[in-house]
């Protein structure tokens, strides 16, 4: 038999890379060598310090607890670290019902509509944006109200754009500063702009910090958590993926709001079982040890930053070098305007002419065609070659 889908899958939009997918393996055919710079999952280990506490923490013997659910026995080693380290980091002193540990920032994302939507509600997700936040409105039943981030405003939120139906049906704000895929980044005044929006609204906020760590030239990320009275009507969702390269580690936490960390809480204790203690253990030693092992990784990324941005400029850029995130985003060169989608065209005479793949911002939303993102995950080399390779095409 073949199981016929359901309907929230049937509503998931197309996957919008399959055709540059396809084209790349018609060039690997035709003996190209493929340089791809699409995805944002770091090359660099985890810290020596977590890995190490991971092993220690899986084989302690003395630890009873080891093997068990992570929920039913939780290491209060970890929200202590993150209450540490918004503390330190942010001078945010967040209460025990303000924090809860997560498997990375997707999973949550997806989660907590399940816990706050019911069917014919609606989300806010910017767009260019993350897939996922308008993923678990769907799983939820809800739709998505999407509110473009445009470059003259330099890729933030216009609150005011958004009609009165949608924040009276709305339940949730998400956004997500440092931004993936813009780079652009949020001041304090703008994260007070949507605190209020939200408490004028009665629309919880959710603000994605994923990229708060991968900073430059002495940039600092705000939290929306140092807004006075975010708690009342703000989450934030932080993650270590990025900040301490341990995506498949699947770890983070939601901070914030107490309503809104509890309802999320249930839908985890109904559907996940909790981080395998080790891992809460091994990503509360990295929480510690943040001031030590981020500045060193984000060396690499900056040297690249550098390397990828003054390439592009050589080549007839004109950019600017983003003080955050792991991407540069590129506006299509003007002569692929009249194309029916730029970034697309683009993308595709790129692979076919020189075989390095980026990803056209149309993939992330319609505000997002004009542009393409490249990913600073890659080794020096490979970036080089790849530019290499596009100033030739120039
Ligand atoms: C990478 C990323 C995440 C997800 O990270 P997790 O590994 O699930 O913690 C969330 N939001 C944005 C915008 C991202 O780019």
């Amino acid at each position: 038999m073949e199981v016929t889908l359901s309907q929230r899958l049937q509503k998931l939009p197309p996957y919008l890379f399959a055709d540059l997918r396809r084209k790349m393996a018609a060039a690997r055919e035709k003996g190209v060598k493929v340089i791809t710079l699409g995805i944002g999952d770091p090359d660099s280990p985890a810290p020596d310090a977590v890995v190490a506490e991971l092993v220690r923490a899986v084989a302690d013997e003395t630890d009873i607890n080891r093997h068990r659910y992570g929920c039913d026995v939780p290491a209060e080693q970890f929200p202590n670290a993150v209450k540490s380290f918004y503390s330190r980091r942010w001078g945010v002193e967040l209460t025990d019902d303000q924090v809860v540990t997560t498997m990375g920032s997707k999973d949550a994302i997806a989660k907590l509509p399940l816990a706050i939507m019911d069917p014919g509600d609606i989300g806010i997700a910017p767009e260019p944006g993350y897939p996922t936040y308008n993923i678990g409105h769907v799983f939820a039943g809800g739709s998505t109200y999407y509110t473009p981030l445009k470059k003259e405003n330099d890729f933030l939120i216009d609150f005011d754009s958004i009609p009165a139906d949608v924040r009276e049906k709305a339940k949730i704000l998400w956004m997500n500063y440092p931004n993936n895929p813009t780079t652009a980044t949020a001041t304090l005044e703008f994260f007070a702009k949507a605190v209020e929006f939200g408490r004028a609204n009665n629309i919880l906020i959710a603000h994605d910090s994923a990229y708060s760590e991968n900073v430059y030239d002495g940039y600092q990320s705000p939290s929306i958590m140092q807004i006075e009275g975010a708690p009342d009507t703000a989450v934030e969702f932080f993650s270590l993926s990025k900040a301490f390269s341990m995506t498949g580690w699947r770890t983070g936490c939601v901070v914030g709001n107490p309503s809104a960390i509890k309802a999320l809480t249930t839908v985890k204790e109904n559907i996940d079982n909790g981080t395998l203690r080790a891992v809460q253990l091994a990503a509360a030693k990295a929480l510690d040890s943040a001031e030590q092992v981020i500045p060193p990784v984000n060396e690499i990324y900056k040297r690249r930053r550098d390397l990828v941005v003054d390439a592009l400029n050589k080549a007839g850029w004109n950019l600017e070098k983003p003080k955050s995130t792991i991407y540069i985003w590129a506006p299509v060169p003007e002569k692929y305007n009249t194309a029916e989608s730029p970034s697309g065209a683009f993308a595709t005479e790129l692979l076919e002419k020189t075989g390095v793949v980026v990803t056209p911002g149309r993939g992330y939303g319609p505000a997002g065609e004009g542009f393409f993102r490249i990913s600073l995950t890659y080794p020096d080399n490979v970036l080089k070659e790849a530019m290499d390779r596009i100033i030739e095409m120039k």
